[in-house]
């Protein structure tokens, strides 16, 4: 070394389990221009902005995670693209592409992504998810509760012709669109985008009963199956992420299924989560976390602090979620709305 200093490589992230921790989802804002019934409620209370990490936090909590061996970031919310300094974070973080991360990346619900596409691809950002649950601008505004169904679609084709690949995300829900996913899927496929179908989760009070929107995805799946062959791909072998694919032969197109109700996904987890406000939540079916912004705004030696913080967060990485819908009324599994934590 050329100032003499030994150097300690990073201890990687391995939890308890055995799992090592590649994936990082960051939520930078609780705010979002949208009020899905599945997600949030109609009248929300939004954190003051002083609870929120800045953007150099951010930076200083993804950089670490990089270093010790984060190999992904994804920026998710609330809806990321609603505040103001995104781009900045994505330009501090894409410095870290090809040296330690391999890919960055984004969850929005669409509304502002013909605005924010070129800066994305110019932050090193190839690929995006996209969250749409309808085709039909009625349906579209029931379920958002206030969206314009053109500016999504618009949206998504500003990203497409400025090179970036989409990913669609879709919570399936009983009443409100399972009708209307086979045209959903036929649409994306014919547009050169995978579709992911989501189980809802019981997390945080909507306003609405679970109980109405849950429909399990093997249900779903048997009714796809009437119509199309769906081939297994053997990528959902190796991949360690929640989701499992299919091709459907009669579009040439992707599906995938993300049931965390009907079928655990864990035992591959590879990911944490870290909040606007600098919480990390090892699981996001568990509400225990841990503090990161006391480490950045109290401690001398925020570093140290930080990585000491993550050490103690793989520690109490749960093995498992255990969210459950049973009954009609049943409160939340969970307080915490799914826009705190980040999808
Ligand atoms: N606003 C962005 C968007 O909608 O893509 C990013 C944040 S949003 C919380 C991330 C993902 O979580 C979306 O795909 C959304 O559909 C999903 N989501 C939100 N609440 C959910 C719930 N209760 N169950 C299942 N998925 C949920
Ligand atoms: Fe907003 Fe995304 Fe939640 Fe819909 S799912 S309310 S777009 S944060």
């Amino acid at each position: 070394m050329a100032d003499g200093l030994v150097r300690v490589k990073p201890s990687p992230l391995l939890d308890t389990f055995g799992r090592q921790i590649s994936y990082l989802r960051m939520s930078v804002t609780d705010r979002c221009d949208l009020r899905c019934t599945y997600c949030m409620a109609e009248k929300m209370t939004f954190l003051p902005k002083r609870d929120l990490l800045t953007v150099e936090e951010m930076d200083r909590v993804a950089t670490t995670f990089i270093e010790r061996g984060v190999r992904k970031v994804r920026i998710t919310g609330g809806e990321p693209l609603v505040r103001k300094d995104i781009g900045d974070l994505f330009r501090r973080i894409s410095r870290h592409l090809g040296s330690g991360l391999d890919e960055l990346t984004l969850t929005t619900n669409g509304t502002m992504l013909s605005d924010k596409a070129q800066m994305l691809v110019d932050c090193g950002v190839n690929r995006v998810n996209v969250s749409l649950d309808a085709l039909e601008p009625d349906q579209f505004k029931k379920i958002t509760r206030r969206g314009d169904l053109d500016k999504v679609l618009r949206g998504i084709d500003a990203a497409l012709d400025a090179g970036l690949k989409i990913k669609i995300n879709t919570v399936a829900l009983k009443h409100d669109n399972a009708d209307t996913l086979p045209a959903m899927i036929e649409w994306a496929h014919s547009k050169g985008m995978g579709l992911t179908l989501i189980e809802v989760m019981p997390l945080g009070d909507t306003g609405e009963d679970r109980i109405d929107q849950y429909i399990p995805l093997p249900m779903v799946q048997d009714k796809l199956e009437q119509e199309w062959t769906l081939t297994p791909l053997n990528e959902t072998l190796k991949n360690a992420g929640p989701s499992r694919y299919v091709r459907v032969e009669e579009t040439g197109g992707k599906l995938g299924f993300i049931t965390p109700l009907t079928n655990n996904f864990c035992a591959g987890c590879n990911r944490v989560r870290v909040t606007c406000t600098g919480r990390i939540y090892m699981c996001l079916g568990q509400d225990d976390h841990i503090d990161l912004r006391s480490a950045l705004r109290e401690s001398d030696a925020p570093e140290a602090a930080l990585s000491a913080a993550i050490d103690q967060a793989l520690f109490r990485k749960p093995e498992k979620h255990d969210f459950a819908i049973k009954r009609r009324g049943e409160t939340p599994a969970l307080p915490r709305h799914m826009s705190m934590t980040g999808g």
